[in-house]
């Protein structure tokens, strides 16, 4: 996501520093809470919001490496008083610094840069080296779900999953006329998208 520079952006972003993990050893406080549901490219953070109100005994991270585009998403949590998300603001190959074997259960990926030049394709976020990274700390039967627009994206993906042992149990080109849209949270993204009439593409694989 390109986000026009914002003002202020490191005071906005310093007022919300109880938000922020910044440090692995503050991963230390929420041990009782874990295993926790965590976001990748949460943006302005629409989805992981509306899914802490939704589900107050479950705690969330969200992943977001742009600042600019993360400030939003933090103020948006600091507004509400929303108390069970929390935030990182780096690389997704960070996080098994910070999350340890087990740590999580749901991973959902949500409008993902699809990188649609081939020699990009390592920097997908379900490229097959990405999905072992994240087995480090998610859970043996956790889920990986995935939202897309993209369609080159999506058949990616569902290669790439069984080259690193997930097998998919729900699939769906168009998400919201299937039997999985019940409670589907639309991301900002995915409000996008569906008003220019591209449908959804989902899939939901369990780590084996
Ligand atoms: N999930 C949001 C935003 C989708 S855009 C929505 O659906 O509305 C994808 C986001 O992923 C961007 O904000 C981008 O900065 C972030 N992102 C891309 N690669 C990342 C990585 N390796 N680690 C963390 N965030 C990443």
């Amino acid at each position: 996501m390109r986000a026009r520079k914002k003002k202020n952006c490191d005071a906005r972003v310093a007022a919300c520093s109880d938000l922020l993990i910044t440090e692995p050893s503050e991963l230390a406080q929420y041990k009782d809470k874990l295993p926790a549901e965590i976001e990748i490219g949460c943006g302005k953070g629409g989805f992981i919001c509306e899914m802490a109100k939704q589900n107050p005994d479950k705690t969330f991270f969200a992943v977001e490496l742009i600042t600019d585009v993360l400030v939003t998403a933090l103020e948006r949590v600091k507004n509400e008083n929303i108390e069970n998300v929390k935030f990182l603001n780096l690389n997704a190959l960070r996080l098994p610094e910070f999350f340890a074997e087990g740590d999580v259960s749901v991973i959902y990926l949500n409008f993902s840069d699809p990188w649609p030049k081939s020699r990009h394709e390592k920097r997908r976020l379900t490229y097959r080296e990405f999905l072992r990274t994240y087995k480090k700390f998610l859970k043996k039967d956790g889920y990986v779900i995935m939202k897309t627009d993209n369609d080159a994206l999506f058949d990616f993906t569902l290669e790439e999953l069984p080259e690193a042992d997930f097998s998919v149990e729900a699939i769906s080109r168009d998400l919201h006329n299937s039997e999985y849209c019940a409670g589907n949270i639309m991301t900002e993204y995915e409000k996008n998208f569906s008003e220019k009439g591209v449908p959804i593409k989902y899939v939901k694989a369990k780590n084996n």
